[in-house]
């Protein structure tokens, strides 16, 4: 076997999944027309660290379990490492490694000084009691405390985790330290140091970046007829900005399946029948459908905002939409990427689509370290400038290189890391 320093790094690694996979060869594609030293490449290709603990939790009928947690910090190149914890059955290392990439770029794309993480706990919240999950959710952070630090790495909510989980571990840090630390998490309540409008910042900022596309396509967003898949913090916001701005919601679904109206859904009256059900589970309006049809829908956006892997080489061909807009981090495979484009059907890439959460996440962070606030009205028009910003470089790169726009969006990420990390070099 060959053992030079260069075939042992190319050894199936720990976090060699078929996602982080995905990341990978998405950002080798990517790096070709980047133009980046391969020995800069080379470096970014590898998260400079991955953690894996084990979470034990007294469960509420007395028993033990132990969850395996994870958190992966891709880059520390340009700051503190950013990103989500998910509470996940799905979550493992090379899931953690792929997201962590991931939040690189679109941090590095939106020019926030932070390099990407991601963490999570390998679990089915669904079946976890509210004390179970605070129980969980400490000792997770306790579990995290040698790499976690305002100024090292800040988690923040993802899929299953909400303001009440920061909440729980700005506590648990707080407790370490001896006073309030709310810059550790951002995502938390308003009232120990969230920041207004990050609760609806990935919806919106979906929502923005689909009208900036039809800005440019000469199309009006209160014309368009749109599908939106998940009904959570993203999908459920994007849905209802979509609603407000006066375009058409004609299919909205969550975990339990999809509910379909041509003539358009009442999304205010979906979001409170959740509030108080829960989820959308036996809600009556319109027809029922199957999340895979909801995907087949013919309309002219479709946002994709429940999890990854979701069009694939399998269901592409079938996808009936003019625009797709990923709210959610890897929904499209590589296969089904390249049918898309061949279909002329654009997508607007995760790393740029849902950056409005992390955007705002940077400027509760901000906030916190200066102890000074900013209202909803400057909160928001900040949003639309960054997202105006990245998306305008984005769509013009597209243009100069003819790539897609998730090219050109990563090409736009890996620039920016690559130029800061050929400056600082290699320590020592
Ligand atoms: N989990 C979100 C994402 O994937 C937000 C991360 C953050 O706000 O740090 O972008």
């Amino acid at each position: 076997m060959a053992s030079t320093p260069e075939a042992l790094a190319q050894a199936p690694l720990e976090w060699d999944t078929p996602l982080y996979r995905m990341a990978v060869s998405q950002f080798e594609q990517a790096v070709e027309v980047a133009k980046v030293p391969a020995e800069i490449a080379e470096r970014l290709r590898f998260p400079e660290r991955a953690f894996i603990v084990s979470v034990p939790v007294r469960m509420d009928d007395g028993r033990r379990v132990v969850f395996p947690g994870y958190r992966v910090q891709h880059s520390s190149i340009l700051g503190p490492t950013k990103g989500g914890i998910r509470y996940d059955p799905q979550v493992t290392l090379g899931e953690c490694a792929a997201l962590a990439m991931w939040m690189t770029w679109k941090c590095a794309l939106l020019r926030l000084p932070y390099g990407g993480a991601k963490g999570g706990v390998r679990c089915d919240p669904r079946s976890l009691s509210s004390r179970e999950i605070e129980g969980l959710t400490r000792r997770f952070t306790s579990e995290l405390l040698p790499i976690i630090g305002p100024q090292e790495d800040i988690p923040a909510p993802d899929m299953a985790t909400n303001e009440q989980t920061m909440a729980w571990m700005m506590d648990t840090y707080s407790m370490q330290l001896g006073y309030a630390v709310p810059e550790i998490v951002t995502g938390k309540p308003i009232a120990i140091g969230g920041s207004v409008f990050r609760h609806e910042a990935t919806g919106a900022g979906v929502v923005m970046v689909v009208g900036r596309a039809c800005d440019r396509l000469g199309l009006r967003l209160e014309e368009m007829r749109c599908v939106v898949q998940g009904f959570g913090n993203v999908g459920g916001i994007a849905a209802l900005e979509l609603y407000e701005r006066g375009a058409t919601v004609t299919a909205v679904s969550d975990a339990s399946g999809g509910l379909h109206e041509e003539d358009g859904l009442d999304v205010p009256a979906l979001h409170a029948y959740a509030r108080e059900h829960g989820s959308l589970a036996d809600n009556d309006t319109g027809r029922r459908i199957s999340n895979e049809e909801l995907l087949e829908l013919e309309c002219d956006v479709l946002v994709l905002a429940a999890r990854e892997d979701q069009l694939t080489a399998e269901n592409a061909p079938r996808i009936n939409a003019s625009m797709i807009a990923e709210g959610a981090n890897g929904p499209t495979t590589l296969g089904a990427d390249a049918i898309l484009a061949e279909r002329g059907i654009l997508i607007l890439p995760d790393v740029l689509t849902n950056a409005g959460g992390v955007t705002v996440s940077y400027f509760e962070w901000v906030q916190d370290l200066g102890r000074l606030f900013w209202t909803r009205d400057e909160i928001r028009a900040k949003l639309a400038d960054k997202l105006s910003d990245a998306f305008d470089r984005v769509w013009d790169l597209a243009e100069e290189q003819r790539s897609t726009l998730r090219t050109a969006a990563l090409v736009g990420g890996i620039r920016e890391v690559s130029q800061a990390l050929e400056a600082r070099g290699i320590f020592p």
